[in-house]
């Protein structure tokens, strides 16, 4: 409790302001499906912060265990730099832990989970143990054509996940992340040879994680190749 007196007015008046806000909010289970550079990472701080919900990125979770060097990241570093997919068991694992957050508590973003179906399946496992199940997945429907441009061209700020790109998304200053000031990298897979491989699994196993959801009558198709602001509009129109 005393750390709080040395928190800044101005910032416990704004967090009391989100929270109020977020009372109100209907609680939201999504999940956000589409290969890479679809534009998924660039939508979910937008959803998020909407309707008060916690963004779970495998991909940045697992980044940030490799560079910290962590068991996990140890096991996941080699698929990753191939472009091929981790262990189901992996991912499962940590996004069992993370959904016990507290941030999680009115739901959550998934965005780059479940990427097979045996993860899909796994995660309505756990979702049933909480009595809960996914409201609604937002399929980032793209052609394979334009992501070689947005992969190439991306640049992330690596502790908070956002993304700029050279010639769609250009930071205020270059190579430097509009929030914090701290200077933006770019990941060692975003390259034209590791997208194809990117691509090859997403084709083969997270397109059946689609027609998993589709069954279930949960998903809602976007047109991913517009601009990010129609991509907004359009998940707003979807998730009101
Ligand atoms: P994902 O999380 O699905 O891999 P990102 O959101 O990181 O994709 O987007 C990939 C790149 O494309 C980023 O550099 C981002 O700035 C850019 N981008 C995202 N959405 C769009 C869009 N609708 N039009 C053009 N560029 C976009
Ligand atoms: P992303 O940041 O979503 O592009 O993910 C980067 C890499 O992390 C992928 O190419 C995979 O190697 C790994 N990865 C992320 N999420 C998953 C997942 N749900 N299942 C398996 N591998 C994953």
């Amino acid at each position: 409790m005393s750390d709080l007196e040395d928190v800044p007015s101005v910032d416990l008046m704004s967090e009391l302001l989100r929270r109020m806000k977020c009372e109100s909010k209907p609680d939201k289970r999504l999940i956000l499906v589409g290969p890479p550079g679809s534009g998924k990472g660039t939508q979910s701080p937008i959803i998020k912060d909407e309707y008060c919900l916690c963004h779970l990125a495998t991909g940045d979770m697992l980044r940030a265990a490799v560079s910290a060097k962590t068991a996990l990241g140890i096991k996941a570093k080699e698929a990753m730099e191939k472009g091929e997919l981790v262990s189901d068991d992996l991912v499962v694992g940590i996004i069992d832990d993370a959904l016990k957050k507290p941030s999680c508590q009115k739901g959550f973003i998934l965005d780059g989970f479940p990427r097979t179906v045996v993860q899909a399946q796994k995660l309505d496992e756990m979702l049933g143990k909480r009595g809960v199940k996914v409201d609604k997945v937002l399929n980032f429907a793209i052609d394979d054509a334009i992501l070689e441009e947005r992969i190439t061209g991306r640049w992330i700020h690596p502790s908070s996940g956002r993304s700029y790109h050279t010639k769609f998304a250009p930071p205020k200053v270059s190579g430097v992340d509009d929030v914090t000031g701290e200077p933006l990298i770019q990941r060692k897979d975003d390259t034209a040879a590791v997208l194809k491989s990117r691509l090859e699994a997403f084709h083969k196993q997270t397109e059946p994680v689609i027609d998993y959801y589709n069954n279930k009558g949960v998903v809602a198709n976007l047109q991913a190749e517009k601009p990010p602001q129609e991509v907004t509009s359009e998940v707003k129109k979807v998730l009101s």
